[in-house]
C-alpha cells in the first residue's frame, strides 16, 4: 500500500490502541469496554475527551491527572503507539485490500490477547471469536460473487509488492527449476499470507487452523500444565489467519522465543522451576513474524533448496 493508507493506518490504530487498552484493564475485571466512561483511578474524575486523546494527552500531561497528580500508567501510551505502529507496518506490508483488512484484524486482537495474557494469564475468548468473525466477514467477501470480491483481491501497488495476491501462488515446487527471481534478492522477504479469492482460502484457513490446534493439543499433554487450554485455541486461531505457510515460521519462532525469555528468566533467578509463565505472548510474536515473514522465509527457502 502507498504511504497514504499507512500513514491513515497508523492513526487509525492509534485510537484501536486506545479502545485495546480499555479491554486489557477491563476484561480481567469483568467489566464491559464501552461503560463506565474513562475515570482517573487515583481521583475519580471522569476524563475529558481532550485528556483521551492517544499517546498526545500522556505526553502533555506529562503522564499524571491534571486534579489530583496521580501518575497515568504508561500501559495506555505503551499499547496505543504499538498498535499504531502494527496497523501502519500492516498497510505498508499488505498487496491487497483483503491482506489489509485481515492484517490490521490479526494484530490488533494480538496486541489485546498479549496485554491480557500478562496480566492474568488467561486468553479471552471473545478476542479470539471477534477475529475469527473479522475474518470469515473479509474470507466471506471474497467468495459471494460481487464486484466486492475482485477489489478485494487485486493487487493495490505491484510496482512495491511484487508476490502480492495470486503472484504467490506461482512459488515453485522444490522439484521444479525456480524461476530466476525467486532466487535474487529483489523478491520480498515481507510478504504477507496469500488471501485467494474463492472457497480455496476457507480450506487454507481451515486446514492450517486444525493443524495448529492439533500440535499444540499434543504439547500441552506434554506440558504438564505449562500450556493452558487458551494456548491451543490461540495456535488453531494463528492457523486460521495465517495459512499453511506462514503457520510454521510463526510456531517455530513462538517456540525459540519461549524457551530463550524461559531459559534467562530461570538462569537469572526471576522466576522459579513451578511459576507459570504465560505463553500467549510468544505465540502473538510469533504471530506476527509468520504474518510479515512466513511467506518469504519459505519462498527463500525453496530458493535456496534448487541451488
Ligand atoms: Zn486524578
Amino acid at each position: 500500500m502507498g504511504p497514504a493508507v499507512t500513514v491513515l493506518a497508523g492513526v487509525a490504530g492509534l485510537a484501536v490502541g486506545s479502545f485495546l487498552n480499555t479491554f486489557i484493564d477491563r476484561w480481567p475485571r469483568e467489566e464491559p469496554v464501552t461503560f463506565p466512561p474513562s475515570r482517573c483511578e487515583h481521583c475519580g474524575r471522569r476524563l475529558r475527551p481532550l485528556e483521551m486523546v492517544p499517546v498526545a494527552s500522556w505526553i502533555v500531561l506529562r503522564g499524571r491527572c491534571r486534579t489530583c497528580g496521580g501518575a497515568i500508567g504508561w500501559q495506555a501510551p505503551l499499547v496505543e503507539s504499538v498498535t499504531g505502529l502494527l496497523f501502519a507496518a500492516v498497510a505498508a506490508a499488505a498487496g491487497t485490500p483483503a491482506q489489509l483488512l485481515l492484517g490490521l484484524g490479526f494484530v490488533a486482537v494480538l496486541v489485546a490477547i498479549t496485554g491480557v495474557d500478562l496480566r492474568c494469564q488467561l486468553i479471552p475468548n471473545v478476542a479470539l471469536l471477534a477475529g475469527l468473525g473479522w475474518a470469515a466477514l473479509v474470507v466471506l467477501a471474497l467468495v459471494v460473487p460481487g464486484p466486492w470480491a475482485g477489489w478485494l483481491a487485486a493487487p493495490v501497488a505491484p510496482a512495491s509488492f511484487e508476490g502480492a495476491g495470486a503472484g504467490a501462488f506461482a512459488v515453485p515446487g522444490p522439484d521444479e527449476p525456480a524461476p530466476s527471481s525467486a532466487a535474487t534478492p529483489s523478491a520480498p522477504l515481507i510478504r504477507p499470507p496469500a488471501v485467494a479469492p474463492g472457497w480455496a482460502s476457507w480450506a487454507r484457513a481451515l486446514g492450517a487452523a486444525a493443524v495448529g490446534g492439533l500440535i499444540f493439543q499434543i504439547l500441552r499433554w506434554g506440558s504438564r500444565g505449562g500450556l493452558g487450554f487458551g494456548d491451543v485455541k490461540l495456535a488453531a486461531w494463528l492457523g486460521f489467519y495465517l495459512g499453511p505457510r506462514a503457520l510454521p515460521v510463526a510456531l517455530f519462532t513462538a517456540a525459540v522465543l519461549g524457551g530463550l525469555v524461559a531459559g534467562v528468566l530461570l538462569l537469572t533467578g526471576r522466576r522459579g522451576r513451578r511459576d507459570v509463565i504465560p505463553f500467549g505472548p510468544f505465540l502473538a510474536a510469533g504471530g506476527l513474524v509468520g504474518w510479515f515473514f512466513g511467506e518469504g522465509l519459505w519462498q527463500a527457502y525453496l530458493g535456496l533448496g534448487t541451488g
